[in-house]
């Protein structure tokens, strides 16, 4: 097959016409960001970055990952509901790993006390790349699953209009018209508006959990101002707010400033630094309330690294969706080997192998945002070191997938405008949305489609790695 946009990418002086235009048409469009000097300001802003062309999906692959979301939503779901397998598969984690170990002590305590929450809304990502054969099929594989603060389902609702003003530009009408449109901020804003409405009180409000370094605002304002327009009220807190003015009364309903909490959605804490004493505080508060949490304490954990590796033993998925042989199926497709480092004869097998060949693995701590993972010789160095401690259970291992790069021109701003080999990650977005035992809403909300170049093994769009993107199906 030709690369995409080969033509393209040979003219110079149309291409540094056309960033020009697509810059300008990112910041109308609202692909926003603030700047890292200002991050909680919006004097200035900037665009976030993003890829000039649109990278090339297959569309196969495509319509399998979005076949599969509403799979993964009962799989995250179920999960969530199975103490049993949350307390049996962390328990070596929890040894080792403190913040995990901090999450699971919440996740009991509030048990113990009995959930008052009664309504359970997921909000998640299932992010994958297509990893290439040595035949050269491409297929479908999982990188991970992110149940807290999946984001740029806001932003990436923006993209498909500039793409398609900078392909028309290039001469390309006809495959501008094939980029299909994409709203997660609306579906996503949907799955909270339906929680807010099963809880039942008009007068209460969905609050934001959010950072206290806000660069990523605008990608959030695109769902919140989803939330206005059907008249719900949106309110962002920070930890330190909640603890400071955060109550809960005899029915354990959260109230803030005077104000009733139907929906938590963090945009927060799903790293520890997120947390200090006092910031611990807060999330018991949340945990124990009946506010409806986007993700519950439970949910945070089923998206752990260490979950995502024992779902891939044989008979795991059966047990956890009795009765769905189809959807064990499509979620099984997807999985690429992961491998236990727990002690015993299993994990020093699985550790020699990557010692041996560490270009073929990925060595993953419990850790979400980017920039966590260790590759090739690193990861061998890290093994080596902890290959006989118990800190070697506090990682996974996971088989490295490798996709077929293609060129392309990543967009950020002060950074010169130069052709780059490049891969991508496509993410899938699902809502859920539970009221006690019943399922009321399970959908896939759109996708996001990552682009980084290939001399950057790990990171995200925030992380400053990867860019914005828009999936043009081939
Ligand atoms: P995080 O929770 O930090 O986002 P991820 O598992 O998503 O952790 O990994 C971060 C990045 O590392 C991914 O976006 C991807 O670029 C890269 N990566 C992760 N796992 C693999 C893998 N198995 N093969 C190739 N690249 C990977
Ligand atoms: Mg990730």
């Amino acid at each position: 097959m030709a690369a995409q946009w080969e033509d393209v990418l040979r003219e110079e002086a149309l291409v540094r016409e056309a960033a020009l235009l697509a810059v300008d048409t990112a910041l109308l469009a609202g692909v926003l960001m603030r700047t890292a000097e200002e991050p909680n300001a919006s004097e200035v802003v900037n665009y976030a970055p993003f890829t000039l062309l649109p990278s090339a999906v297959p569309n196969a692959l495509f319509e399998q990952a979005y076949a599969v979301q509403q799979d993964f939503n009962l799989l995250v779901d179920a999960i969530s509901q199975n103490k049993e397998f949350l307390e049996r598969t962390l328990a070596s984690t929890i040894k080792v790993d403190d913040f995990t170990a901090r999450l699971f002590r919440i996740y009991t305590q509030v048990l113990e006390e009995g959930l008052a929450q009664s309504v359970f809304l997921g909000i998640n990502r299932s992010d994958y790349m297509f990893d290439c054969g040595a035949d050269g099929t491409q297929a479908l594989k999982q990188i991970e699953i992110n149940t807290i603060a999946a984001s740029f389902g806001g932003l990436t609702s923006r993209t498909p209009d500039v793409h398609r003003q900078v392909l028309k530009m290039l001469g390309k009408a006809e495959e501008a018209s094939r980029l299909l449109p994409n709203n997660p901020s609306q579906g996503l804003a949907l799955g909270i508006a339906k929680a807010w409405e099963l809880y039942g009180s008009q007068s209460a409000v969905v609050m934001f959990l959010v950072e206290d370094v806000q660069r990523n605002i605008f990608d959030q304002r695109c769902i919140e101002n989803e939330l206005w327009s059907r008249n719900i009220r949106v309110i962002r807190k920070r930890f330190r707010d909640v603890f400071e003015k955060g109550s809960l009364d005899d029915a354990r309903r959260l109230y803030i400033d005077g104000q009733e909490v139907a929906v938590v959605y963090y945009r927060e804490g799903y790293v520890p630094q997120n947390y200090d004493p006092q910031n611990w505080e807060a999330r018991l508060l949340l945990e124990r309330s009946r506010a409806a949490k986007c993700p519950d304490i439970a949910t945070q954990l089923a998206g752990t690294k260490k979950v995502q590796q024992e779902l891939t033993r044989p008979g795991i998925l059966e047990t956890l969706l009795p009765g769905r042989a189809a959807s064990v199926a499509r979620i099984r497709a997807t999985f690429t080997g992961l491998y236990s480092l727990d002690l015993g004869e299993e994990g020093d097998k699985v550790a020699a192998r990557a010692i041996a060949a560490p270009d073929n693995f990925v060595l993953k701590p419990q850790r979400e945002g980017g920039g966590n993972n260790l590759y090739g010789e690193e990861l061998r160095h890290v093994l080596e070191k902890i290959k006989d401690s118990p800190e070697r259970t506090s990682y996974i291992l996971m088989d490295k997938i490798k996709p077929q790069p293609s060129k392309n021109y990543l967009l950020r701003s002060h950074s010169p405008l130069k052709v780059s080999e490049c891969i991508s990650e496509l993410g899938i977005f699902g809502v859920y949305v539970r009221q006690g035992k019943e399922m009321v809403m399970n959908e896939s909300a759109g996708h996001l489609l990552r682009t980084k170049a290939i001399e950057h093994a790990d990171g995200g769009v925030a992380a400053g790695v990867a860019v914005l993107d828009t999936p043009f199906l081939v």
